[in-house]
C-alpha cells in the first residue's frame, strides 16, 4: 500500500470492492462498496475538466500538455526548455490544472473543485481532514513541482495555495460507488445518471477521456489500452475508474498497489470485466447496417385512406416508386452512411421516398447535417423524402430549418406517422398523373361506390333527398348553438388546441378580412348550428348600408385586437 502519505498505509488491505454503474443509472455492486477512502490521483481528470471550462482550450494547451510519459505518475518531468508538464494525469500537469481553476481567492477554487466533483459524484463529498495533513506535512515533492512550475512561468502566481489545493483535491473522501458513478457520468456525456444533471458540458467529455486514455494509468497506459481498452484512472489510495463511453463506468477499490501505484486488484478486475464482457473499445459491436428495420413499397403497404377506382388504377401502377424505409436504433455517420447510399440508389427509378423514424432512439448533429443534404440532392431530381414522428426529434427540424431557410418550408415534409406519409406520397402521384384532381372538378353522383348498381332513375331518387351544404373559404361564421374547438395543425405533430367557442362567438373572421386560406382548424364537438355571411354579402353590405358595414368592422378589429393581447400576454409569460 502506498506509504509516503502515512495515513494511507493505516487502511485495511483486503478491502475489495466493485461497482459498475451503467449510462441509464443502474448500479451494480459487490464487496466493499460503501468503504470510504481518498479519491487521491482520480480526481485529476475532474478538475483538468474545471480547468478546460474556465479557459480556452489553447491557454490550458499552453500550461499543460497531452502526450503520454511512459514516467512515474510523481515524476518531475517537464518538457525541456517551456518547463509545460506532460499530461494532466501525472502530478505536475495535475497542479499545473490546479492552478488553472478560476476564482478570486483559494477558498472559493476550492469550493468549486468540490462542487465539480460533488456534481459527478451525485451527492456532496467532504474532505478527509487526516490523510489532507498527513499529505500536506510530507508532500515535499509535490511542493518541489509546485516551484518548478512557477519558476517555468506555468503557474503564474504563489505555487504553494496551488498545491494545497492540489492536496485538497486529493484528500476528498469517496467509496467505490461514487467513483463508478463519477465514471458513468463521464460515459453519459457528462449527465449524472443518476441525479439527471449534468456534472459538464459534453464538449470536454471527450478530451477528458482522450488524456485517460493515454495517460490515465501512468506507465502502465499503452498496456492497458492494449488489454482492457477503457479510459482509465488510478489513484494511490487504491481506487480505479474505468469508463466505457456511451455505456458503463466501473469502479474498483482495493489498497494494494503494483509498483507503479495503480491498485493490482483494480487493474485485474477491469481486465477481467473487459475480456467478460466484451468491453475493449476498439472492439466496437454497433452494427450500423441494421439501422434499415424494414423496407418496403407503398404496394405493399398502402395508406388507410379511402381511394376511387380511378385512383386505385394510378396507384396500382405508379406504387412501387413510393419506398418506406423504417429506421431504428441510433443515427449516427455510419448508420445515415448506410440510409443514404439506399435512398440515393432507388430515388432513380422511384417517386418518393418515407423515412420512417418511429423506432429511432438518437439522431446526431452530423447525421441531421447529413440528411439534410440527401434531402436537398434528391430535390434537385425532383424525388420529395418524406420524414414521419419528427416531434421527438426537435434538433433535425432546426437544423434543416438552419441550413435551408428558404427552402424549408417547401423541401422538409414532415408528418405524424407512416399512414400519413403513405397518403401524402400518394396525393403527390395522384397529383402528377391526374394534374386536375376531383377535389376542385367535383364528383359525378355516378362516381361514387356508394351508387353502384343503382339504375338512373333509382339515382335520381336518391339525389332528390340530397341536400347539398357549401363550405366556403372566407365566410364569416356566427355560432348559434352547441360548442366547437379550435385548434392548430402542425406539421409532423398532433394539432395545438387552441381553446374552445360557444354560442355567441364568431369565427373565420380573418379569412374574411384577408381572403387567404384558413390558419386554423375549427371542429364542431356538439351539434352545432352557425349563421353564416359570405364574402359577398359581406362587400354588398358595404355598398347599400356603409355605416353597418363601418361598424361590424369595428368590432372585429376589437375581436382580433383582444385576441392579439391575449396571445402577447402568454408570449410574455413563457419568456419569464
Ligand atoms: N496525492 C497523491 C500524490 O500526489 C496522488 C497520487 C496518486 O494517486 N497517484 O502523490
Amino acid at each position: 500500500m502506498a506509504t509516503y502519505i502515512p495515513e494511507l498505509a493505516k487502511a485495511d488491505p483486503e478491502w475489495f470492492g466493485i461497482c459498475l454503474v451503467t449510462a441509464g443509472g443502474q448500479v451494480y455492486e459487490a464487496g466493499d462498496t460503501r468503504q470510504a477512502f481518498t479519491i487521491q490521483s482520480i480526481s485529476k481528470p475532474f478538475v483538468y475538466v474545471l480547468a478546460l471550462e474556465d479557459n480556452s482550450r489553447g491557454e490550458v494547451l499552453s500550461k499543460v500538455g497531452v502526450e503520454p510519459t511512459g514516467d512515474a505518475f510523481n515524476a518531475i518531468s517537464l518538457e525541456p526548455v517551456t518547463g509545460r508538464p506532460r499530461n494532466p494525469m501525472i502530478n505536475a500537469g495535475a497542479i499545473a490544472s490546479a492552478g488553472l481553476v478560476a476564482g478570486k481567492n483559494p477558498g472559493i477554487r476550492w469550493n468549486r473543485v468540490l462542487e465539480m466533483l460533488s456534481a459527478f459524484a451525485g451527492e456532496a463529498l467532504v474532505m478527509d481532514q487526516t490523510v489532507y495533513r498527513s499529505e500536506s506535512e510530507t508532500g515535499h515533492r509535490n511542493r518541489a513541482i509546485g516551484h518548478m512550475l512557477r519558476n517555468f512561468g506555468i503557474l503564474s502566481e504563489d505555487p504553494d495555495p496551488v498545491v494545497d489545493q492540489y492536496f485538497r483535491q486529493c484528500s476528498v473522501s469517496v467509496t467505490c460507488r461514487h467513483l463508478a458513478v463519477m465514471a458513468a457520468t463521464l460515459a453519459n456525456r457528462g449527465i449524472n445518471p443518476l441525479t439527471h444533471r449534468r456534472a459538464i458540458r459534453g464538449e470536454y467529455v471527450e478530451s477528458v477521456l482522450g488524456v485517460m486514455g493515454s495517460c490515465g494509468m501512468y506507465d502502465y497506459a499503452g498496456e492497458w489500452l492494449y488489454r482492457v481498452g477503457m479510459p482509465a484512472k488510478s489513484g494511490v489510495a487504491g481506487g480505479v475508474i474505468a469508463v466505457l463511453p456511451g455505456q458503463l463506468g466501473i469502479g474498483v477499490f482495493s489498497p494494494r498497489l503494483d509498483l507503479r501505484g495503480n491498485s493490482g486488484r483494480g487493474l485485474a478486475v477491469c481486465d477481467d470485466l473487459s475480456r467478460d464482457f466484451d468491453l475493449h473499445l476498439f472492439n466496437n459491436p454497433h452494427e450500423v447496417r441494421s439501422v434499415i428495420r424494414l423496407s418496403f413499397t407503398a404496394l405493399d403497404v398502402t395508406s388507410s385512406r379511402a381511394r376511387s377506382e380511378p385512383e386505385l388504377e394510378i396507384l396500382e401502377r405508379h406504387a412501387r416508386g413510393i419506398r418506406v424505409y423504417q429506421l431504428q436504433g441510433h443515427l449516427t455517420f455510419s448508420s445515415v452512411e448506410v440510409v443514404v447510399g439506399h435512398l440515393v440508389r432507388d430515388s432513380s427509378h422511384g417517386e418518393a421516398s418515407i423515412l420512417d423514424l418511429k423506432h429511432v432512439v438518437g439522431i446526431n448533429e452530423c447525421a441531421c447535417r447529413l440528411l439534410h443534404d440527401l434531402v436537398l440532392c434528391l430535390d434537385s431530381i425532383g424525388h420529395p423524402v418524406v420524414f414521419t414522428h419528427v416531434a421527438r426529434f426537435p434538433h433535425l427540424r432546426r437544423v434543416m430549418k438552419g441550413r435551408m431557410p428558404d427552402r424549408f418550408e417547401r423541401l422538409f415534409h414532415s408528418v405524424e406517422d407512416l399512414d400519413r406519409a403513405l397518403e401524402w406520397c400518394e396525393d403527390l402521384v395522384l397529383m402528377r398523373e391526374h394534374p386536375s384532381g376531383k377535389a376542385e372538378v367535383g364528383a359525378e353522383l355516378c362516381d361514387f361506390p356508394l351508387l353502384a348498381g343503382l339504375t338512373a332513375e333509382q339515382q335520381t331518387r336518391v339525389r332528390e333527398l340530397l341536400r347539398r351544404r357549401s363550405f366556403r373559404t372566407g365566410e364569416l361564421f356566427l355560432l348559434v348553438r352547441g360548442q366547437v374547438v379550435i385548434s392548430l395543425p402542425i406539421q409532423g405533430e398532433h394539432p395545438r388546441r387552441l381553446g374552445s367557442f360557444g354560442p355567441g362567438m364568431v369565427f373565420g373572421e380573418m379569412a374574411l378580412l384577408d381572403q387567404s386560406p384558413r390558419s386554423a382548424m375549427v371542429t364542431a364537438e356538439t351539434d352545432v348550428d352557425c349563421d353564416l355571411l359570405t364574402r359577398e354579402d359581406f362587400d354588398r353590405l358595404g355598398t347599400i348600408h356603409p355605416e353597418i358595414q363601418i361598424l361590424l368592422l369595428r368590432n372585429l378589429a376589437l375581436l382580433l385586437s383582444a385576441k392579439l393581447r391575449k396571445a402577447n400576454h402568454q408570449i410574455g409569460a413563457m419568456d419569464t
